[in-house]
């Protein structure tokens, strides 16, 4: 069993995550082209043209903290990667988790759940595989006594604007910096949770927010980010003393930017870019524990600024998910070359 207090957490983990071919590509004899040999590592078999036409693979070779094949369950991806950041919560720092890839690779299924025709299970996705591990931290005597509570929120970023996913037609919310560059999210709902029933109704709530068609602000979720929080309280402090973030991110796939696509869909996909490349170097500051944060660069590193400072009391986890088969070899190529620009130092 993984003992999240004995493991060594790195304080940025990169991790990559295949999903098995859907049904409608199996019908469609679609080609699988990614192989997974180990644990670490994941080649992608791009097949390529010579210029008289012959045809050969070109074999694109990555190594990341850990790699997952089509057979890994979402617990054993928790375990992996987010399980090892409720700790840093617990010692009072910022613990964020991302899920990156393009739409249809798999970032809902494994943050918010696996889907059940169109239904979604929120009990098998990691945070609500988190949210156990909160409350049996939270359980123990050192916490307990200190008579410590946990809320939550879940809000959804789409282009500079924020919704809270926990009220009625998610509202849209102000955010505000003020002198000392602190960011609020202005009448954010923070639930009070006292156990992990309570957090999985909170999740069902969000995620039926997320997809739904009635809203006032009609969203498809594919082009927003979704952010589930859990944050630790001891009594007499009016600030969180610790910071779990799950992040939903907005499909990272190019061809939004296309002639042919709208002129809203072109803004969306300007704006997802800006805020993809934003995080990039967020991350990548926090590594080398510069100094120097671009969270300005999208109301999304914005939000998260506090994910990004703290030093190395700070955790973040990236989860980039693919997709197998060769229809999607750029943005699985896209994808992967981000992931390891993250990590790279
Ligand atoms: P995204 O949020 O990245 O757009 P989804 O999570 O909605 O992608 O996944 C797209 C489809 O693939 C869904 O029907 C989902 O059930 C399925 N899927 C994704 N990952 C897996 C997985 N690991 N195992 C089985 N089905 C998966
Ligand atoms: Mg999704």
């Amino acid at each position: 069993y993984f003992n999240p207090h004995l493991a060594r957490v790195q304080q940025i983990t990169v991790c990559v995550r295949k999903r098995p071919m859907s049904r409608r590509e199996l019908q469609g004899k679609a080609v699988d082209i990614i192989s997974v040999p180990n644990r670490d590592s994941l080649i992608v078999h791009e097949l390529r043209h010579k210029v008289d036409l012959t045809k050969f693979l070109e074999h694109h070779k990555f190594r990341f903290d850990y790699t997952f094949d089509e057979e890994c369950s979402n617990m054993l991806v928790y375990e992996h990667t987010a399980r090892p950041l409720i700790l840093t919560m617990f010692e009072g720092g910022n613990a964020t988790c991302f899920a990156y890839g393009q739409t249809g690779s798999g970032k809902t299924h494994t943050m918010g759940g696996e889907f059940r025709g169109k239904t979604q299970d929120c009990t098998t996705g990691i945070y609500a595989l988190a949210a156990k591990d909160v409350f049996s931290e939270l359980a123990k005597p050192k916490y307990r006594d200190q008579g410590a509570t946990i809320t939550c929120s879940y809000f959804e970023i789409y282009g500079s604007k924020v919704f809270d996913l926990l009220l009625p037609d998610k509202p849209m919310l102000r955010v505000l910096e003020d002198g000392r560059q602190q960011v609020v999210i202005c009448d954010l709902t923070q639930r009070p949770v006292t156990k992990v029933e309570e957090v999985l109704s909170i999740i069902e709530q969000g995620n039926r927010e997320r997809t739904s068609g009635q809203t006032s602000v009609n969203i498809k979720s594919s082009r927003s980010h979704a952010v589930f929080q859990m944050s630790l309280f001891v009594p007499g402090q009016a600030e969180a003393c610790g910071k779990c973030s799950f992040v939903d991110l907005a499909g990272n796939e190019r061809g939004a930017d296309t002639q042919s696509a709208s002129l809203q869909t072109r803004r969306e996909g300007a704006e997802i870019n800006k805020s993809l490349l934003a995080l990039k170097e967020c991350i990548r500051a926090l590594s080398r524990h510069s100094s120097h944060l671009p969270f300005r660069g999208s109301k999304l590193t914005q939000v998260l600024r506090d994910s990004f400072i703290g030093g190395q009391q700070n955790r973040t986890c990236m989860i980039a998910m693919i997709s197998p088969s060769l229809s999607s070899v750029e943005n699985s190529l896209n994808t992967l070359r981000y992931a390891d620009r993250v990590k790279e130092l």
